[in-house]
């Protein structure tokens, strides 16, 4: 019976831990988490003792056969991250990859996700989305990957940091154009929980107003491409001028 459980934690408020998350992290043999420090809060909280095991983005390579090593001789391990689902940008998917390999049986428990959500709570089209993660922090590769979705269709889902969501915002704006509804959604299940929305060069005036307001845990959700009201600040001038001379051309 030895197996890999995935066990999504909250992502803020405590009292959003399942039953079942609770009962697995009671009967496992081991816990694996990202930190010691945000590990410590949740066992304490919730009165458990286990051994810990630390798999971050750094060791991960590393950690992998070791902690195979420890499954297959029957162990029971929960693999959680220090907050929401783990592999949800966090560490674990390679972990996942090899228990499959070595036939190790993995359950993976529905929980808390910032993502979803965010989504839920933004008001815009949840039929179809696409989670992006985090954009690249140095602005060149940002931009790119912006333009590589300027036509996606679906929404966007983004996760972001405090000190970088100004430049994000500024580069959704100047990438995707001034119109382009975008909605921040703000720590939460916490005591500072919000949800805002508006065209893009609006949210941006209206965070740099306050830089209160994006203090915190951020998900930026973005309106997908509408090709109907596609605006004449997101056609590139090389463009423009082409259609014009097109223009003159068939009158
Ligand atoms: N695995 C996590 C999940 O399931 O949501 C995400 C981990 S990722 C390293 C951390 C990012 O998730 C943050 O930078 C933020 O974008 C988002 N996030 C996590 N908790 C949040 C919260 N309470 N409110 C808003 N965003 C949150």
């Amino acid at each position: 019976n030895r197996t890999l459980y995935i066990v999504p934690t909250p992502i803020g408020n405590l009292h959003d831990i399942t039953y079942r998350a609770l009962s697995t992290l009671r009967q496992v043999d081991g816990i694996i988490a990202e930190s010691t420090r945000r590990v410590q809060i949740l066992l304490s909280f919730f009165s458990i003792k286990l051994p810990v095991y630390i798999m971050n983005r750094y060791n991960e390579n590393r950690k992998v056969p070791i902690l195979l090593s420890k499954l297959q001789d029957g162990r029971n391990i929960a693999l959680i991250s220090d907050a929401g689902s783990p592999l949800i940008s966090d560490p674990g998917y390679r972990l996942v990859r090899a228990c499959h390999e070595k036939k190790i049986k993995v359950i993976s428990l529905p929980g808390p996700c910032a993502a979803i959500a965010a989504l839920c709570g933004s008001g815009l089209p949840v039929n179809r989305f696409c989670f992006e993660g985090f954009l690249p922090s140095k602005r060149i590769f940002r931009i790119s990957r912006l333009k590589e979705l300027l036509e996606e269709s679906r929404t966007l889902i983004f996760y972001d940091v405090k000190y970088r969501i100004i430049d994000s915002l500024k580069d959704i704006v100047s990438v995707f154009g001034e119109t382009r509804y975008v909605v921040l959604v703000r720590e939460l299940s916490k005591i500072w929980e919000f949800i805002y929305g508006a065209p893009a060069s609006k949210l941006l005036f209206w965070v740099q107003q306050d830089k209160t307001r994006v203090k915190g845990e951020i998900v930026l959700v973005v309106s997908g491409y509408n090709f109907k009201n596609r605006g004449n600040d997101e056609i590139p001038p090389k463009a423009w001028s082409i259609m014009k001379l097109l223009a003159l051309e068939v009158s």
